[in-house]
């Protein structure tokens, strides 16, 4: 095709755009489209783990079959993430007809539109071409984010230092928090390693935009995927961190939040260490504290709240298994944050009330934090469990119980 791409700016809020593939490419692809508002339709037999679950949280449709034609009616962008060249020849094929700009990930030269390489600053969104390139267009991109960023200005000794993560023979482990869901909640550091990573494995809560801008030579493992029990898995990702360092690669293993919080980041170290790979731990925006404050809630106040307890709520309050005394958080004063406490909240909230904690302490309940789609509750300790009932919030949530739910309501005298 001959002539300069002309660069343009969509947007796509409340506009359907259709994916096809349910693959690698459209869980890359997905995540800015959902970012821009649009009304994504997605058409593959099968999905990934990680676009399953933007259809479980009802970010976009689904139809679970291969395209048709007619699934491009309605539509102004048609996005072909299928490698299969004669599925997507008939795609472009349908989107030509429809006069509808057509991306290909598997041939540039047959589709209408391309997708730069971008980074985004606040509202500033750069977009970047490489005249057919892709590599070129992350290059240049690449030295326009770090210039936009400062973080070469401000932090460009060690940066140099300690360079991108050796990839000779040392190959080595950083565990990364990437913050509660906000892509911009990742560290520099954190954001540093994860760009410079041969290999990525990410946690279902990690923030989509991170791994949209990860070159396409990146290896990105879902921990999500691996279909084992619980503990088979972690055993699994263990031995997949292990082997890509053994193989001499540097590798990032990116949580959710902070590593240490509740997310089996001190497992992960001690099999690296076992095995004699060296492990950077990088510590992460934790949900237990960025989220209560996304939603209006400061787990510490002065003459309020002295401390706060983060606790999680994943085993019922009357298991054995349980760890946790909650009769003993019953009598706190201050603020008690729990994660992972949808399923027994019930069970939780009647404990400590049975315990003498007051009914009518305040309680905050706030849905996927710091992203889009924060959905946040208030309420008192006595009705919670109803009220998130009827309100149909969902996991991932965070539950915080006392007086500094309410402490920022109205101006300090
Ligand atoms: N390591 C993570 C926590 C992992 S446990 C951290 O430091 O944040 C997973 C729990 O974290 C979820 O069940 C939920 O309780 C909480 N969580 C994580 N991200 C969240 C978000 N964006 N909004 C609300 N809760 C979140």
């Amino acid at each position: 095709m001959t002539g300069n791409p002309y660069p343009l700016g969509l947007r796509l809020a409340g506009r359907r755009v259709v994916v096809v593939g349910g693959g690698a490419v459209a869980t890359r692809r997905v995540p800015a489209l959902l970012d821009a508002g649009a009304d994504v339709l997605l058409v593959a037999p099968e999905l990934t783990p990680a676009l399953r679950a933007h259809v479980d949280a009802r970010r976009l449709r689904w139809e679970p079959r291969r395209f048709a034609p007619d699934d491009l009616d309605g539509a102004w962008l048609v996005q072909v993430a299928v490698d299969d060249p004669v599925a997507a020849a008939s795609v472009s094929a349908a989107a030509a007809e429809r006069r509808i700009f057509c991306v290909r990930a598997d041939d540039r030269a047959a589709a209408t539109a391309w997708t730069p390489a971008v980074t985004r600053h606040g509202p500033v969104t750069v977009a970047v071409l490489g005249g057919g390139d892709p590599r070129r267009a992350m290059t240049v991109r690449d030295a326009i984010r770090d210039l936009l960023s400062l973080r070469n200005g401000t932090l460009s000794t060690p940066a140099v230092e300690e360079g991108p993560l050796p990839h000779a023979r040392g190959g080595r482990v950083a565990l990364v928090g990437a913050g509660p869901g906000d892509p911009e909640l990742i560290t520099v550091k954190g954001w540093r390693l994860l760009t410079g990573a041969d290999v990525v494995v990410a946690d279902r809560l990690v923030p989509g935009l991170l791994l949209d801008e990860l070159r396409p030579d990146v290896e990105l493992v879902d921990a999500s995927k691996i279909p084992y029990g619980p503990s088979r898995a972690q055993e699994e990702i263990n031995r997949i961190l292990v082997e890509r360092a053994l193989a001499g690669k540097a590798v990032v293993r990116l949580k959710g939040g902070d590593p240490y919080v509740f997310g089996r980041g001190g497992e992960e170290l001690l099999a690296c260490a076992a095995a004699g790979v060296p492990v950077t731990v990088v510590p992460g925006v934790t949900s237990a504290i960025s989220v209560p404050a996304a939603a209006g809630v400061p787990v510490t106040h002065r003459a309020v709240a002295h401390e706060f307890t983060v606790v999680s709520g994943h085993v019922a309050p009357d298991s054995p298994a349980s760890l946790v005394r909650w009769e003993a958080l019953a009598g706190l004063r201050g603020t008690l944050v729990v994660l992972m406490g949808l399923k027994n909240l019930a069970a939780i909230a009647g404990t400590l009330v049975g315990h003498g904690k007051d009914p009518a302490t305040p309680v905050a309940v706030v849905q996927e934090g710091t992203t889009g789609a924060q959905r946040d509750l208030r309420t008192t300790l006595g009705a919670v469990a109803a009220d998130v009932a009827a309100a149909g919030l969902r996991p991932p949530a965070v539950v915080v119980i006392g007086d500094v739910v309410t402490a920022l309501d109205s101006p300090a005298g």
